[in-house]
């Protein structure tokens, strides 16, 4: 299996053609539906959007010129209103290297005291905790360096893989490379990182593609055992993607997949305000994603989240309980997490996550809420 940039950035894989061939014969019938979903209340704080690629399908990104980015004071009143209505996550993202060839960015960071996009990440993940938010940052690729200078302030953290494959949609003269996402994926294992990835369904990759795309992101947990839930998201029509939405019976087979190629502790998440998540629920997905009851998602702002109350009908759909989860699954909290006892952070989750979430404060007990 010839993954491109893989050599570049040292990615090994160990993935037999006999587990692709197999994966490649499973559907929704040998899967079993999940007996319960569950989701997280976040903000999504789309921190810039810039980025240095141009992805056909994406519509989050701005050109140089329009690419916002904010200021750490229009953070702070998204994640306190976040944190007044109930929310436990902070949602960063923002595109890769944004700063690289936004000179406004650049140098609004530099105003700012910043000398990468990756500082001030830093700074407003502690904005994020000091107002009563878990930070999950979403910032694109990332050197074991970059990620290791906010891995404390984070929950968890995470990319979308997207896929292992060599595709147009993600061509013109700043490709964006499989080797480089799998390295992140690696660096996230290595520095002991809870990591949330994905596939993207629809975006030119063939069924060979998607098989090896999971197949190469269970075989980096077997490794580290770091990812928490893979996204199965299928590519939607948008102002900038004409080339169709994925069909529902292209992303049952998908999700069936992933639900087959991944060990039973990483959850399969669709995301319901692109997904017709009640079509997919006996196909293995268990999570549902982040809702927000205050912000937009920017990635796809033509798609508006679905409130609570859809949540609950899509769980009443498939006869499952729906339960709130936090932006880090309990299995990478140290013990005594739950009843406030635990001090000091673990190979997981830093001090800083562990005194947030044992706190004897308002978000400290909202946290703790959502583990009992
Ligand atoms: S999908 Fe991600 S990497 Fe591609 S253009 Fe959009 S923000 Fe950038």
């Amino acid at each position: 299996m010839s993954i491109p940039g893989a050599d570049e950035y040292d990615v090994e894989l160990s993935i037999p053609e006999s587990d692709v061939e197999r994966l490649l014969q499973v559907g929704p019938e040998d899967v079993e539906p999940a007996p319960e979903l569950t989701f997280a209340r976040n903000v999504f704080i789309p921190l810039t959007t810039a980025c240095r690629y141009t992805c056909t399908y994406c519509t989050y990104y701005d050109p140089p010129g329009q690419a916002t980015l904010m200021s750490p004071e229009e953070v702070r009143d998204v994640v306190r209103t976040g944190a007044d209505a109930g929310c436990t996550e902070a949602l960063f993202t923002f595109g890769d290297d944004p700063d690289e060839r936004y000179t406004e960015i650049h140098d609004q960071l530099t105003a700012w005291g910043h000398d990468s996009i990756h500082t001030y990440l830093r700074e407003v993940c502690e904005i994020a905790l000091d107002e009563g938010l878990l930070p999950h940052a979403n910032p694109g690729d990332q050197t074991r360096a970059e990620m290791a200078a906010v891995a404390d302030v984070n929950a968890s953290m995470g990319t979308m893989l997207e896929t292992t494959a060599d595709v147009q949609a993600h061509g013109g003269p700043r490709a964006k490379s499989p080797g480089q996402r799998l390295n992140t994926i690696r660096n996230a294992g290595e520095l002991g990182v809870p990591f949330t990835t994905g596939i993207l369904v629809g975006i030119g990759e063939d069924w060979r593609d998607r098989a090896e795309s999971l197949l190469a992101i269970g075989d980096l947990h077997d490794r580290y055992d770091h990812v928490q839930e893979v996204i199965v998201q299928p590519v939607v029509e948008n102002e900038r993607w004409r080339n169709g939405s994925t069909g529902v019976e292209t992303l049952r087979r998908a999700v069936a997949m992933a639900r087959h190629a991944l060990p039973p502790e990483v959850s399969v998440q669709v995301p319901p305000n692109l997904a017709p998540a009640r079509e997919v629920l006996d196909c293995g997905v268990d999570d549902l994603g982040g809702v927000s009851p205050v912000t937009d998602d920017h990635v796809n702002p033509d798609y508006e989240w679905p409130g609570l109350r859809e949540l609950e009908a899509i769980a009443e759909h498939g006869d499952v309980p729906l339960a709130e989860r936090l932006p880090v699954y309990e299995r990478y909290l140290p013990d005594g997490v739950r009843d406030g006892s635990a001090s000091g952070g673990n190979e997981w989750v830093s001090e800083r996550i562990v005194a947030a979430l044992t706190a004897d404060d308002a978000a400290g007990e909202r946290y703790r809420a959502v583990l009992d």
